[in-house]
């Protein structure tokens, strides 16, 4: 018997190869099992696709697959087809796709290691070549592979250097093996994969309620809205059917609720449930309500797992330990090998599209899958994206709407500021109170949580000198925390009703950027083409796109002169502006400079949770799944941050943000009360967020979707070309865009570009970038194919994005 595998990260020939079955294994051997096999002089992973008497094996005398890494395959028939359709439609070698979806750990491997064969002491007197001294010393210090070794000379000297030193008894190698061969369970420890295995086994405690026996246990009386998604999605689940649907209800609707009825419907008929949420990080809520529900029943695979973790939270599904997977985009690949149900939780959020190796989007993945594994999959979002409510539309999705908060909670009422309004009216009080003169960053002390400036203010905004002083011009308006009266009275009041506020805006640091008002330089990354963020904390600049960071300096550096200035806004600036409006408020702070080590996260939300916090400000993050009862007011600061993004789905996203912004509010007894404040209140994305309204912001989004031709109503794959060499990167770039125009028919596909991406320059790398728009895939994917092949010169990166989220 044969079996044909792909070898894990290979790519060309040496991908799909044939092997010979042992006898031993040949019983259990299947599609989707993890095997070692040899291949040259090395020990490689690889996965079975296919067994059978009679594979084609190129000819040549097929070796025999060492050994079988574990007793149940690692993928099934679903997920072997979905790394197919993972290759195919991403347009990588599959050897690739498997290295990528698999953990680490997973990918055993040997090497050959050399080492010393003697005392180091001995070598000093042996008549050595220069080549072989430098050998014999490189290994005294440490082990190496022939790859490692080979960096000290040009390859024919080296091999008689090694053979000569060899022979001689000098040094010795050996094969090394790194990688987890598998993981022992109780069961096989001993005799690994001597027997058969069956289907799961049956839990020890079976779950056999259904969801209305839950209601009852729970007490928890379901909506007539969540009843009706409920048992849409019952059937399918029972009939082991595919079926996608978009779950598109309102804040506070009750979508985790109705995901956890449909999980309890899957454990009952035996399966197996994934749900997907953009990140884990922020889905504390939702995995709560899990667990409290079933219990040990829930694994959670977390993106900062490492690599053990990851491999063991594998493991727990492929046993069927854990009957629900919770996790990231990245889970999509798990080993959940009896799917009955598959969730994508705020379907619209671009976190499930990976953005490095792949650019898969796992939310389409999902849909896939579900498909190859006959399962139902529910996409849910208070804002769906337009590519799924166009599926909606278009009955290849079935819609569930959900329209009414739980225990009949009102929506918060929205307010817009007119920004331009409240600088008019300022301007006028600027001539009969003196506003407060800010401090620039020169002035502030390094570890200065609060500045000492606690004066009274006229009015909130927070202005450097250079703008106290030339009036209300704009450039100086830029340079202001805009914090306008009905803003400031708002959380006045809030904070004498006792009620908790969310002040959000969508950038970190304290100063935007550093600009020498004497000769005009502005501070930039040495390494992108991108100004670098003044942070108050250590009074570092830090650039936000490739994490370089550097003390900020007295001086220009270009002119010399002590004229740097902060410029612009952030959350950290923010809080200085609310904590001398507000001294006795307790003022907390969200975004990724505080959260970032594991557990800050949670000690912030504890905070919230327990009233320790009055105010809590912070980046898109507070936005997300956050259920706070007692929050009572959410403060947008600047709705037009994301509005003006060089991106065709600015609207869209500003929208979503300011929906689920205004969601945070009003989730409990009290009404809640939103403010919005932005420089463009007639903006349909921001009037429709302030009515809630999804039904009319689509409808306006669409229609400019199909004028501009983006998607849902055209295909879109972005070619970037990236090197270290500008000639060369915009010499390709345009050679790339002439063989796509040519592989263009003009009236069903656009080449646009090619142009320098908008962002030019990210870690030392210039990026331009060719975009392609067509109406059909395969179109696409023809022209796509020439790039596949184009011979790009040393040093240059060509890279396919099909469906792009980042336009930057
Ligand atoms: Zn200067
Ligand atoms: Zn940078």
């Amino acid at each position: 018997m044969m079996a044909q595998v792909v070898i894990v990260g290979a790519v060309g020939a040496l991908e799909r190869l044939t092997y010979m079955v042992p006898a031993s294994i040949a019983e259990q051997l299947t599609p989707g099992h993890r095997v070692l096999v040899p291949l040259r002089s090395r020990r490689v992973t690889a996965i079975v696709t296919q067994v059978g008497d009679n594979l084609d094996s190129g000819g040549a005398v097929p070796k025999a697959i060492i050994e079988l890494l574990e007793p149940r395959p690692l993928f099934d028939p679903a997920h072997l087809q979905l790394i197919e359709f993972l290759a195919s439609y991403y347009m990588v070698p599959i050897g690739e796709a498997f290295r990528n979806v698999l953990p680490s750990l997973a990918r055993v491997e040997s090497r050959q290691m050399y080492r010393l064969a003697t005392a180091p002491s001995l070598l000093a007197q042996i008549a050595f070549t220069p080549l072989e001294r430098e050998i014999v010393e490189a290994l005294t210090k440490r082990p190496m592979t022939l790859r490692q070794i080979d960096r000290l000379a040009e390859s024919g000297e080296l091999k008689t250097a090694i053979r000569r030193l060899t022979a001689d008894g000098w040094i010795t190698s050996r094969e090394a093996t790194r990688g987890r061969h598998r993981e022992r369970t109780p069961k096989d420890r001993g005799h690994v994969a001597s027997e058969g295995i069956g289907p799961l086994e049956p839990l020890a405690r079976p779950i056999e309620r259904t969801a209305c026996d839950y209601a009852q246990t729970f007490g928890l009386e379901l909506t007539a809205e969540q009843v009706a998604a409920v048992s849409a999605v019952t059937s399918p689940i029972r009939q082991r059917q595919f079926e996608p649907f978009l779950l598109w209800g309102v804040t506070a609707s009750g979508k985790s609720e109705v995901y956890i009825r449909l999980a309890s419907e899957a454990l009952a008929a035996k399966r197996q449930v994934l749900v997907l949420v953009p990140e884990i990080a922020l889905a504390d809520q939702l995995v709560g309500s899990f667990r409290n529900r079933f219990g040990p029943l829930v694994a959670v695979a977390h993106s900062a797992q490492n690599v053990a973790e990851r491999w063991a939270s594998w493991m727990a599904a492929l046993n069927g330990d854990a009957r629900i997977m919770i996790g990231p985009r990245s889970a999509i690949f798990a080993p959940i090998n009896d799917l009955g149900l598959i969730v994508v939780d705020e379907e619209h959020d671009s976190a499930y599209k990976q953005e490095e190796g792949i650019r898969y989007n796992a939310r389409d993945l999902a849909v896939v899958l579900a498909r190859l594994a006959s399962c139902p999959v529910v996409l849910g979002s208070a804002t769906p994206s337009a590519e799924s409510y166009a599926n909606g539309r278009r009955a290849r999705y079935r819609m569930l709407q959900m329209t009414q908060r739980v225990q009949q909670r009102e929506f918060a009422r929205v307010e817009i500021i007119d920004l331009r309004q409240q600088r008019a009216a300022a301007g006028q009080t600027r001539t009969t109170a003196p506003m407060e003169r800010a401090t620039t960053y020169q002035t502030l002390g390094s570890n200065a949580l609060i500045p000492p400036v606690p004066q009274p203010l006229s009015c909130g905004r927070v202005e450097t000198s250079e703008a106290a002083a030339d009036g209300a011009g704009s450039a100086a308006l830029a340079d202001q925390v805009p914090l306008s009266p009905p803003l400031i009275e708002a959380l006045r009041e809030n904070l004498a009703a006792a009620g908790q506020s969310l002040v959000f805006l969508n950038r970190r640091g304290y100063h935007n950027f550093l600009q020498c008002h004497l000769c005009g330089n502005v501070i930039t990354c040495p390494n992108c083409s991108v100004s670098m963020t003044f942070h108050l904390r250590g009074r570092m600049l830090r650039c936000h796109y490739c994490g370089t960071s550097e003390p900020a300096p007295d001086k220009c550096f270009e002119c010399g002169g002590f004229g740097l200035e902060g410029e612009g806004f952030g959350t950290e600036r923010l809080v200085h502006a609310l904590a001398r409006l507000f001294p006795s408020a307790r003022i907390d702070r969200m975004d990724s400079d505080t959260s970032g080590r594991r557990g800050a996260r949670s000690a912030i939300l504890r905070g919230v949770r327990s009233g320790n916090v009055d105010i809590l400000v912070g980046t898109q993050m507070i936005t997300k799944g956050l259920d706070f009862h007692n929050v009572t007011l959410v403060a947008v600061v600047l709705a037009d941050l994301s509005l003006n993004m060089p991106d065709f789905r600015s609207a869209e996203r500003t929208f979503q943000l300011l929906t689920q912004a205004a969601g945070r509010a009003g989730r409990g007894e009290r009404l809640g009360r939103v403010l919005i404040q932005t420089y463009a209140p007639h903006h349909y994305s921001v009037r429709a967020a302030r009515d809630q309204d999804y039904a009319r912001f689509i409808r306006r989004e669409m229609e400019l979707r199909r004028e501009l031709m983006y998607p849902p109503f055209a295909r879109l794959a972005l070619v970037r070309i990236e090197g270290d060499e500008p000639a060369h990167v915009s010499d390709d770039a345009t050679k790339i865009a002439t063989l796509l125009a040519h592989a263009a028919k003009p009236e069903s596909m656009r080449v646009l570009g090619p142009a320098p991406a908008p962002i030019e320059r990210i870690k030392q790398r210039y990026r331009w970038q060719v975009l392609l728009k067509a109406r059909e895939r395969n179109e696409l994917r023809a022209a796509l194919a020439k790039v596949s092949s184009y011979p790009a010169r040393d040093g240059i990166r060509v890279s396919i994005d099909i469906d792009p989220l980042n336009m930057l």
